[in-house]
């Protein structure tokens, strides 16, 4: 704590403290950084800053499902660390902090601390501790009630689990954020409410797998699955739209998509993450489904919600994948014509069963692969948003951008820019689109 002298009589003024924080990865971690800000605003007095030079504390909160953020880690610590200001703290967290541990400070005695992704509520603790490693992934804080903290009013995120029971052969996640605890429903509502009341109208639900919420409760003897929770939250007054991420298609049962469909507060747009169209390397991949599985899936989707949207995520270069799998990976594509695809090249993991596998694919053959995926995928991209010309949607509109425009997401989650003002933040309003581009539409206000 900085004390700043007075010139008028020997009075002192206690400063803020000041915090930077760099997020890195999944919605997950955008989430324990808002409750990582939260917890050290109220119980430390700390404050938010974008300038890395004014900063007491700085906080890298790191993402562990590829090597390369990793590998990014150590280099970026060094470069915090020559250009803080003398004395400032530097603390490592999220999944990287739980996996390598103690080791980060081995490499780096720069770090004051490392605060595992499943250790969050523990922040205020390890800030004041020095070389605290805290990196348990059986520590169970689903029922932690943190302060609260939002980067935009308008939209809140809600976490509704923790950790993931899944052992999907390529995912470090299970390692770095543990067993799967649903958060009790009665604390994801609460939550809500108090978001709605400092004016958010839109809900992102969070978890590894939204869609196996209630399998477990850590204390609580609650019973309620994905679609009740989800009938709950719709109960909530001033809360228009629903949105989560991420489902498994393992879990995509009738009554669920059904509910998808006809609630009208669910916003029509949904993640199926795929992986890969291969039964084979689904089947090495630990997915539990099948081709024919998603395909049906998604069918059921567009059968009753001809409207909504679909992304997913892809793996090319899984090891052992064949010409005819990575061909039935793109039979996929053409059969779904997903809206948005994040799509990636294996990369093999610590900790996972594949990276053990034999036949791991060449790199050049995988980039070749990503290529022509994404290059197809692009084209459906761009047919998808041409017909869009001229279409009305309804549109959330929660950011201000430069040059007096302002953006927001139709209920399908198309990205909208509009001319506008502030006074468009915060509403659900009519929208044109006048012009469309692949990854947006510009848009014309029919009616506030
Ligand atoms: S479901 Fe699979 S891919 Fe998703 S977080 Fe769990 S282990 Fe990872």
């Amino acid at each position: 704590m900085d004390w700043m002298k007075t010139n008028i009589s020997t009075k002192y003024i206690l400063l803020p403290k000041k915090l930077f924080i760099e997020t890195l990865g999944c919605a997950m971690n955008v989430r324990d950084s808002e409750h990582m800000i939260a917890e050290l605003n109220q119980k430390e007095s700390y404050e938010l800053t974008e300038e890395l030079s004014e900063a007491d504390l700085i906080i890298i909160n790191t993402c562990s499902v590829r090597e390369k953020p990793v590998a990014k880690l150590f280099s970026e610590i060094g470069v915090f660390n020559k250009y803080k200001k003398e004395g400032a703290k530097i603390g490592v967290t999220g999944c990287t902090a739980s996996h390598l541990g103690a080791d980060i400070i081995k490499r780096a005695p720069a770090v004051d601390f490392v605060l595992g992704a499943r250790n969050v509520s523990k922040i205020t603790d390890v800030v004041n501790r020095k070389h605290a490693v805290e990196v348990s992934t059986d520590f169970d804080e689903s029922t932690y009630a943190f302060g609260e903290y939002r980067s935009n009013p308008f939209k809140a995120m809600v976490n509704i689990s923790i950790g993931c029971d899944k052992s999907c052969t390529f995912c470090i996640v299970p390692a770095t954020r543990g067993d799967e605890i649903s958060i009790p429903s009665s604390l994801i509502v609460q939550e809500i409410k108090k978001a709605v009341v400092t004016g958010a109208k839109e809900v992102m639900l969070l978890g590894q797998n939204v869609n196996n919420y209630g399998r477990r409760f850590g204390a609580s003897e609650e019973r309620c699955d994905f679609t009740e929770l989800l009938q709950k939250i719709s109960k909530i007054e001033g809360l228009e739209r629903i949105r989560f991420t991420s489902p498994h298609p393992l879990h995509m049962d009738d009554t669920f998509i059904q509910e998808f469909a006809s609630n009208p507060k669910i916003c029509k747009q949904i993640h199926v993450p795929l992986q890969s169209g291969s039964t084979s390397l689904l089947k090495a991949m630990k997915r539990g489904y099948t081709k024919e599985n998603f395909i049906n899936r998604c069918e059921k989707i567009r059968a009753l919600c001809p409207d909504a949207t679909i992304s997913t995520d892809v793996i090319v270069g899984f090891p052992g994948e064949s010409d005819a799998d990575f061909e039935d990976t793109m039979d996929v594509l053409e059969k779904v014509r997903f809206e948005q695809m994040f799509s990636f090249k294996y990369s093999p993991r610590p900790q996972t069963e594949a990276a053990d596998f034999e036949d791991q694919i060449d790199n050049a053959l995988s980039g070749k692969r990503l290529t022509r995926l994404q290059a197809r995928h692009t084209e459906i991209i761009d047919e998808i948003m041409d017909a869009q010309m001229g279409a009305v949607h309804k549109v959330y509109f929660d950011e201000l951008k430069p040059n007096g425009r302002v953006s927001g997401r139709s209920d399908d989650g198309k990205l909208f820019f509009v001319q506008g003002s502030e006074e468009l933040l915060g509403k659900i309003v009519d929208v044109k689109v006048i012009k469309t581009s692949r990854g947006a539409l510009d848009g014309e206000v029919l009616q506030v």
